[in-house]
This record gives C-alpha cells, sequence and structure tokens, in this order.
C-alpha cells in the first residue's frame, strides 16, 4: 500500500545477503536494494538492467512496506547492511523505507552519482558519492555535487568513489578528491564489459581489468598518493557480472 507519505519506489531487484564487492564496506554481508532508472547514461555503464528502457518491463514499483518484507525474507529477520543502489537511487522515494529499517537495527549506504541531492541522504549511514570520469561520457555538476554533501548535514559517512580507466580519469579523481579533500577515496579500475540484453552475464574481460589494476597502483604509488585506496571490485572477480549474487 503507498500514499503520500510512502510513495512507491521503483524496484529493478531485490537481492542477497551477498558481500559488498566495492568500496568502504568491501565485504561486508549486504542486502541489495536496486531501484530502476537513472538520468545518467555512462558508455560502460555495468548496470544497464536497471537504466535502459529496454529492460523497464522488469522493473516494478513497490512499496516502502513490500520492499521492507523483501529485505526482511531475505535476510532472515537479522539486522545487517542494505545497500541501496540502482541506477540512480536517489531518484527514488527512499526516506520512509530507510526509516523503517531503521526502526528494526538495520543500516543503510546508499551509492549514487551525486547528480541529485536529497534531503533523507542524512538518514543514511553511509554515503557513496560516486561521480562518473570522462570515460563515461558524462559530465560532473559540482554545484550538484556540493549539493549532496551538504545534504548529509555530517551524518552518515560520505566517502568518494571514483572508477578510473586511463589517464583522463585518473586527472579527473585527483581534481575530485582536490575539490573535497575531506572525504575519503576509494578508486577502482574500470570494467569495460556491461552486459547485453539476452547475455545478462556477459564476457569479462579480466586481464583488461586486472591490468588497468596494476597501472593504478603503480600510478598511485608514482604519485605518493598516499589517502586514496585502491581497490578492484570483489564481485566482478568472483562472479564476472552475473546478476543478483
Ligand atoms: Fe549506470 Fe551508474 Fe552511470 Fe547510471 S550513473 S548510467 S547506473 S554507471
Amino acid at each position: 500500500m503507498t500514499c503520500a507519505l510512502h510513495p512507491a519506489i521503483r524496484i529493478s531487484e531485490i537481492f542477497g545477503p551477498t558481500i559488498q564487492g566495492e568500496g568502504v564496506l568491501v565485504g561486508l554481508p549486504t542486502v541489495f536494494v536496486r531501484t530502476g532508472g537513472c538520468d545518467y547514461r555512462c558508455s560502460w555503464c555495468d548496470s544497464l538492467h536497471a537504466v535502459d528502457n529496454r529492460f523497464r518491463q522488469e522493473w516494478k514499483m513497490m512499496s516502502p512496506d513490500a520492499v521492507w518484507q523483501k529485505v526482511v525474507a531475505l535476510s532472515g529477520g537479522r539486522p545487517m547492511m542494505v545497500s541501496l543502489s540502482g541506477g540512480n537511487p536517489a531518484i527514488q522515494p527512499l526516506g520512509p523505507l530507510i526509516d523503517h529499517g531503521h526502526r528494526e537495527g538495520y543500516r543503510f549506504a546508499l551509492e549514487t552519482q551525486a547528480s541529485v541531492a536529497r534531503d533523507w541522504f542524512a538518514k543514511l549511514d553511509v554515503l557513496v558519492l560516486s561521480p562518473k570520469p570522462p570515460s563515461s561520457e558524462m559530465t560532473t555538476d559540482w554545484a550538484s555535487f556540493q549539493a549532496c554533501v551538504e545534504a548529509a548535514r555530517h551524518k552518515p559517512q560520505i566517502v568518494l568513489k571514483l572508477v578510473v580507466f586511463d589517464e583522463g580519469d585518473y586527472a579527473y579523481a585527483k581534481d575530485a578528491a582536490a575539490r573535497f579533500p575531506q572525504l575519503p577515496v576509494y578508486l577502482q579500475p574500470g570494467n569495460h564489459t556491461p552486459p547485453q540484453p539476452g547475455h545478462e552475464d556477459g564476457f569479462i574481460d579480466m586481464a583488461g581489468i586486472m591490468k588497468r589494476m596494476e597501472w593504478l597502483v603503480e600510478r598511485v604509488i608514482r604519485d605518493s598518493w598516499f589517502a586514496a585506496r585502491v581497490l578492484p571490485q570483489l564481485h566482478v572477480l568472483l562472479w564476472g557480472n552475473k546478476r543478483g549474487v
């Protein structure tokens, strides 16, 4: 049941528990709530099934209660981390869901490209801001990024996560870190092989990913950028681009 206070959420998939594969919470058992729809179209998006209209028939409008029942069923009612991802989860009304989960002892992380700020970011436990570098062919609005930081009102832990494919992306990452020196930085080598309709589990260029990882480590060390953490996507190493793990 939805109402003006508890509007429906567009859901692509809810799955888990599995481990968080990337960034500050890597390795932590997590249930994922992936929302449908995104205001970006990154050239290398690895979540097209939650972005592209070709997959829209798979998405469902669900009440916060219905989403919550699914999270509780998956987690066996044991409080744990819930990751809100997408798509861009910031374009969905997630405040009531977070309130509900907090009352039952769960924690919430959200990852967004920081294009849309929401007051309810302040309810989160972890806010991962992942602005998209030049290789994505998107343009960052740093005023929107700043608005996201302000919307969080120092309540959640905020981290900066950057995907790096090449030198241009690396320069962008350094610029982003310089703009927001208060945010811990997580760098991640890019994954070039997005799933396609009918081939959702896709081919993974593992050798390419590992080569970029090595290059990125070497690049950070050469620059004495000792505050940056460099991490691969653990779930991609384990399962490729397979969905729902
Ligand atoms: Fe895909 Fe994220 Fe880019 Fe949206 S912001 S298109 S979900 S990579």
